[in-house]
Protein backbone atom coordinates (compact mmCIF):
# COMPACT_ATOMS: atom_id res chain seq x y z
CA UNK A 1 0.00 0.00 0.00
CA UNK A 2 1.15 3.75 -0.51
CA UNK A 3 -0.19 6.63 1.07
CA UNK A 4 -0.51 10.47 -0.91
CA UNK A 5 1.01 13.42 -0.06
CA UNK A 6 -1.38 15.74 1.45
CA UNK A 7 -1.51 19.55 1.68
CA UNK A 8 -3.99 22.06 3.08
CA UNK A 9 -7.51 22.98 0.84
CA UNK A 10 -7.52 26.62 1.52
CA UNK A 11 -5.27 29.45 3.07
CA UNK A 12 -6.24 29.97 7.10
CA UNK A 13 -3.97 32.13 9.34
CA UNK A 14 -3.78 33.05 13.04
CA UNK A 15 -1.30 35.41 14.94
CA UNK A 16 -0.30 35.93 18.47
CA UNK A 17 2.81 36.73 20.45
CA UNK A 18 6.09 34.39 20.38
CA UNK A 19 6.84 33.27 23.55
CA UNK A 20 10.54 34.00 24.26
CA UNK A 21 10.42 37.25 22.27
CA UNK A 22 7.33 38.48 23.02
CA UNK A 23 6.80 39.70 19.66
CA UNK A 24 3.21 39.62 17.99
CA UNK A 25 3.00 37.67 14.49
CA UNK A 26 0.83 36.28 12.02
CA UNK A 27 1.15 32.87 10.02
CA UNK A 28 -0.80 32.21 7.04
CA UNK A 29 -1.07 28.30 5.85
CA UNK A 30 -1.48 28.15 2.06
CA UNK A 31 -1.26 24.72 -0.04
CA UNK A 32 2.21 23.95 -1.37
CA UNK A 33 2.38 21.54 -4.25
CA UNK A 34 3.22 17.78 -4.08
CA UNK A 35 7.25 17.57 -3.11
CA UNK A 36 7.64 21.10 -1.43
CA UNK A 37 7.65 19.70 2.30
CA UNK A 38 7.28 22.52 5.24
CA UNK A 39 8.94 25.70 3.73
CA UNK A 40 8.19 28.86 5.76
CA UNK A 41 8.77 32.87 4.28
CA UNK A 42 9.74 35.62 5.91
CA UNK A 43 7.37 37.79 4.90
CA UNK A 44 8.75 41.09 6.65
CA UNK A 45 12.58 39.85 5.26
CA UNK A 46 11.33 38.24 2.20
CA UNK A 47 13.38 35.17 3.24
CA UNK A 48 12.38 31.86 2.35
CA UNK A 49 13.28 29.44 4.94
CA UNK A 50 12.65 25.71 4.43
CA UNK A 51 11.81 23.17 7.48
CA UNK A 52 14.81 20.82 7.14
CA UNK A 53 17.90 19.22 9.64
CA UNK A 54 20.30 21.79 7.51
CA UNK A 55 18.45 24.70 8.68
CA UNK A 56 18.29 24.84 12.23
CA UNK A 57 20.46 26.91 13.84
CA UNK A 58 19.13 27.33 17.42
CA UNK A 59 18.33 24.49 19.67
CA UNK A 60 17.90 25.90 23.36
CA UNK A 61 14.48 26.35 24.72
CA UNK A 62 13.13 25.77 21.54
CA UNK A 63 13.79 25.06 17.65
CA UNK A 64 14.65 27.89 15.57
CA UNK A 65 15.27 27.34 11.14
CA UNK A 66 17.33 30.10 10.03
CA UNK A 67 19.21 31.43 6.79
CA UNK A 68 22.26 34.55 7.44
CA UNK A 69 20.47 36.48 9.60
CA UNK A 70 17.06 35.56 9.16
CA UNK A 71 15.47 32.92 11.20
CA UNK A 72 12.08 31.94 13.07
CA UNK A 73 12.05 30.65 16.41
CA UNK A 74 9.55 27.84 17.92
CA UNK A 75 8.30 25.82 15.22
CA UNK A 76 8.42 22.75 16.66
CA UNK A 77 4.42 23.02 17.55
CA UNK A 78 3.44 24.61 14.16
CA UNK A 79 5.88 21.27 12.68
CA UNK A 80 4.45 18.64 15.01
CA UNK A 81 0.18 19.86 14.22
CA UNK A 82 1.25 19.30 10.11
CA UNK A 83 2.97 16.13 10.97
CA UNK A 84 0.72 15.02 13.27
CA UNK A 85 -2.61 15.37 10.35
CA UNK A 86 -0.40 14.01 8.00
CA UNK A 87 -0.02 17.34 5.93
CA UNK A 88 3.06 17.07 4.44
CA UNK A 89 3.53 20.37 2.00
CA UNK A 90 2.95 23.79 3.28
CA UNK A 91 3.54 27.16 2.90
CA UNK A 92 3.99 29.35 6.03
CA UNK A 93 4.18 32.71 5.47
CA UNK A 94 4.82 34.22 8.78
CA UNK A 95 5.53 38.47 9.66
CA UNK A 96 7.84 37.84 12.73
CA UNK A 97 10.90 35.96 14.46
CA UNK A 98 8.77 33.48 16.18
CA UNK A 99 5.65 31.34 15.46
CA UNK A 100 3.08 32.58 18.25
CA UNK A 101 2.75 30.16 21.26
CA UNK A 102 -1.34 30.32 21.45
CA UNK A 103 -2.31 28.66 24.26
CA UNK A 104 1.35 26.79 24.44
CA UNK A 105 -0.01 23.25 23.29
CA UNK A 106 -0.67 22.43 19.20
CA UNK A 107 -4.19 22.40 19.54
CA UNK A 108 -5.03 26.00 18.16
CA UNK A 109 -2.78 25.11 15.04
CA UNK A 110 -4.54 21.69 14.78
CA UNK A 111 -7.58 23.53 14.18
CA UNK A 112 -6.42 26.00 11.88
CA UNK A 113 -5.31 22.77 9.78
CA UNK A 114 -8.56 21.31 9.96
CA UNK A 115 -10.66 24.33 9.15
CA UNK A 116 -8.38 24.64 5.89
CA UNK A 117 -9.18 21.02 5.14
CA UNK A 118 -6.84 18.12 3.92
CA UNK A 119 -6.10 17.69 0.33
CA UNK A 120 -4.71 14.43 -0.87
CA UNK A 121 -2.16 15.06 -3.81
CA UNK A 122 -1.32 13.06 -6.94
CA UNK A 123 2.34 11.60 -5.63
CA UNK A 124 3.16 8.97 -3.06
CA UNK A 125 5.03 10.13 0.33
CA UNK A 126 8.45 8.18 0.51
CA UNK A 127 8.93 7.22 4.31
CA UNK A 128 11.81 5.69 6.07
CA UNK A 129 11.92 2.25 6.91
CA UNK A 130 14.46 1.33 9.89
CA UNK A 131 16.20 -1.55 9.01
CA UNK A 132 18.29 -1.75 12.22
CA UNK A 133 18.83 0.32 15.74
CA UNK A 134 20.86 3.08 15.95
CA UNK A 135 21.73 4.54 19.41
CA UNK A 136 22.23 8.45 19.93
CA UNK A 137 23.76 9.16 23.56
CA UNK A 138 24.79 12.58 25.34
CA UNK A 139 25.49 13.49 28.91
CA UNK A 140 21.85 14.19 29.69
CA UNK A 141 19.60 12.12 26.59
CA UNK A 142 19.25 8.62 24.75
CA UNK A 143 16.91 8.54 21.73
CA UNK A 144 17.05 5.07 19.94
CA UNK A 145 15.40 3.89 17.29
CA UNK A 146 14.53 -0.03 16.30
CA UNK A 147 12.91 -1.74 13.16
CA UNK A 148 9.12 -1.82 14.20
CA UNK A 149 6.59 -2.32 11.10
CA UNK A 150 4.52 0.71 12.33
CA UNK A 151 5.50 4.35 13.74
CA UNK A 152 5.97 3.89 17.24
CA UNK A 153 7.07 6.61 19.90
CA UNK A 154 8.32 5.55 23.68
CA UNK A 155 9.04 9.21 25.39
CA UNK A 156 10.30 8.84 28.95
CA UNK A 157 11.25 11.48 31.28
CA UNK A 158 12.81 12.29 34.55
CA UNK A 159 12.90 15.01 36.84
CA UNK A 160 14.21 15.23 40.33
CA UNK A 161 11.23 17.54 40.96
CA UNK A 162 8.31 15.42 42.70
CA UNK A 163 5.52 16.67 40.42
CA UNK A 164 6.60 15.37 37.25
CA UNK A 165 9.40 12.50 38.19
CA UNK A 166 9.07 9.58 35.94
CA UNK A 167 6.37 9.82 33.08
CA UNK A 168 6.34 7.20 30.23
CA UNK A 169 3.64 7.61 27.02
CA UNK A 170 4.06 5.09 24.13
CA UNK A 171 1.83 5.63 21.36
CA UNK A 172 1.04 4.29 17.85
CA UNK A 173 1.43 7.82 15.47
CA UNK A 174 -1.39 8.32 13.47
CA UNK A 175 -3.65 11.56 12.86
CA UNK A 176 -6.24 10.15 15.93
CA UNK A 177 -3.45 9.45 18.44
CA UNK A 178 -1.85 13.02 17.64
CA UNK A 179 -4.79 14.85 18.03
CA UNK A 180 -6.25 13.63 21.16
CA UNK A 181 -3.22 12.18 23.49
CA UNK A 182 -0.39 14.67 22.41
CA UNK A 183 -1.80 17.94 20.53
CA UNK A 184 -3.43 19.80 23.86
CA UNK A 185 -0.53 18.83 26.00
CA UNK A 186 1.09 22.91 26.96
CA UNK A 187 4.42 23.51 26.92
CA UNK A 188 5.74 23.35 30.62
CA UNK A 189 8.48 25.41 32.67
CA UNK A 190 9.71 25.92 36.21
CA UNK A 191 9.49 29.20 38.24
CA UNK A 192 12.96 28.88 39.28
CA UNK A 193 13.67 29.38 35.69
CA UNK A 194 11.50 31.94 34.94
CA UNK A 195 14.22 34.54 35.63
CA UNK A 196 17.25 32.89 34.34
CA UNK A 197 15.33 32.72 31.00
CA UNK A 198 14.55 36.51 31.47
CA UNK A 199 17.56 37.83 31.77
CA UNK A 200 18.86 35.92 28.55
CA UNK A 201 15.84 37.28 26.77
CA UNK A 202 13.92 34.73 26.29
CA UNK A 203 10.08 33.62 27.79
CA UNK A 204 9.36 37.34 27.18
CA UNK A 205 5.81 36.36 25.87
CA UNK A 206 5.38 33.58 28.52
CA UNK A 207 2.61 33.50 30.89
CA UNK A 208 0.18 31.18 32.73
CA UNK A 209 -2.17 31.66 29.15
CA UNK A 210 0.37 29.74 27.29
CA UNK A 211 2.62 27.94 29.59
CA UNK A 212 2.32 24.95 32.88
CA UNK A 213 4.78 26.70 35.17
CA UNK A 214 5.84 24.94 38.10
CA UNK A 215 6.41 26.26 41.38
CA UNK A 216 7.88 24.79 45.03
CA UNK A 217 4.39 23.67 45.74
CA UNK A 218 3.20 22.73 42.48
CA UNK A 219 1.21 23.07 39.04
CA UNK A 220 1.19 27.68 39.52
CA UNK A 221 -2.04 27.49 36.90
CA UNK A 222 -5.27 28.02 38.15
CA UNK A 223 -6.78 25.42 35.69
CA UNK A 224 -4.59 22.77 36.96
CA UNK A 225 -3.29 20.83 33.99
CA UNK A 226 -5.28 19.03 31.33
CA UNK A 227 -3.63 15.87 31.75
CA UNK A 228 -2.04 13.88 34.94
CA UNK A 229 1.20 13.75 32.14
CA UNK A 230 0.44 16.41 30.67
CA UNK A 231 4.63 17.04 30.94
CA UNK A 232 5.92 13.84 29.10
CA UNK A 233 2.90 14.65 26.03
CA UNK A 234 4.22 18.15 25.90
CA UNK A 235 7.71 16.36 24.97
CA UNK A 236 6.19 14.22 22.60
CA UNK A 237 4.75 17.47 20.66
CA UNK A 238 8.05 18.10 20.42
CA UNK A 239 9.64 15.40 19.48
CA UNK A 240 6.95 15.08 16.28
CA UNK A 241 7.70 18.31 15.32
CA UNK A 242 11.79 17.99 15.56
CA UNK A 243 11.56 14.64 13.78
CA UNK A 244 9.60 15.66 10.79
CA UNK A 245 12.77 17.58 10.29
CA UNK A 246 14.23 14.77 8.33
CA UNK A 247 11.09 15.45 5.81
CA UNK A 248 10.01 12.13 5.92
CA UNK A 249 7.49 9.88 8.45
CA UNK A 250 9.87 7.14 9.90
CA UNK A 251 8.68 3.56 10.44
CA UNK A 252 10.11 2.01 13.32
CA UNK A 253 9.80 2.60 17.19
CA UNK A 254 11.71 5.67 18.31
CA UNK A 255 12.55 5.54 22.32
CA UNK A 256 13.22 8.96 23.70
CA UNK A 257 14.80 9.30 27.36
CA UNK A 258 15.09 13.00 28.54
CA UNK A 259 15.63 14.21 25.18
CA UNK A 260 15.17 17.62 23.76
CA UNK A 261 15.89 20.01 21.04
CA UNK A 262 19.28 19.69 20.73
CA UNK A 263 19.30 15.77 20.86
CA UNK A 264 16.38 15.41 18.94
CA UNK A 265 18.11 17.06 16.03
CA UNK A 266 21.50 15.41 16.71
CA UNK A 267 19.84 12.15 16.60
CA UNK A 268 18.74 12.54 13.05
CA UNK A 269 21.79 14.25 11.99
CA UNK A 270 23.27 10.86 13.10
CA UNK A 271 20.51 8.46 11.39
CA UNK A 272 20.85 10.58 7.95
CA UNK A 273 24.84 9.68 8.26
CA UNK A 274 23.99 6.53 8.43
CA UNK A 275 22.24 5.20 5.48
CA UNK A 276 22.88 1.39 6.39
CA UNK A 277 20.24 2.09 9.05
CA UNK A 278 17.57 2.81 7.10
CA UNK A 279 15.69 2.71 3.43
CA UNK A 280 13.47 5.12 1.80
CA UNK A 281 10.35 3.11 0.67
CA UNK A 282 7.32 4.22 -0.94
CA UNK A 283 5.12 0.99 -0.59
CA UNK A 284 4.28 -0.79 2.97
CA UNK A 285 2.23 -3.17 4.27
CA UNK A 286 1.75 -2.40 7.93
CA UNK A 287 -2.04 -0.86 8.09
CA UNK A 288 -1.92 0.98 10.89
CA UNK A 289 0.79 3.13 9.33
CA UNK A 290 -1.74 4.05 6.59
CA UNK A 291 -5.13 3.56 9.28
CA UNK A 292 -5.78 7.13 9.70
CA UNK A 293 -5.34 8.47 6.14
ZN1 LIG B 1 7.14 22.64 23.05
Amino acid sequence: MTRLQRTIRHEVTFSGVGVHTGRPATVRLRPAPADSGIAFYRTDKDMLIRANLHAVTETSFCTTIGTGQVHIRTVEHLLAAAAGLGVDNLFVDIDGPEVPILDGSALGIVSSLLDAGIARQGRVMPHIRITQPLIYEDSHARVSVVPYEGRRMTYRIDFSNGLLGHQELRLELNERSFTEEVAPARTFGFLKDVEMLKANGLARGGSLANAIVIGDEGVLNPTGLRYRDEFVRHKMLDAVGDFSLIGMPIIGHITLEKSGHKANTNFLKRLLAAPETYTVVTDFNHAATIAAI
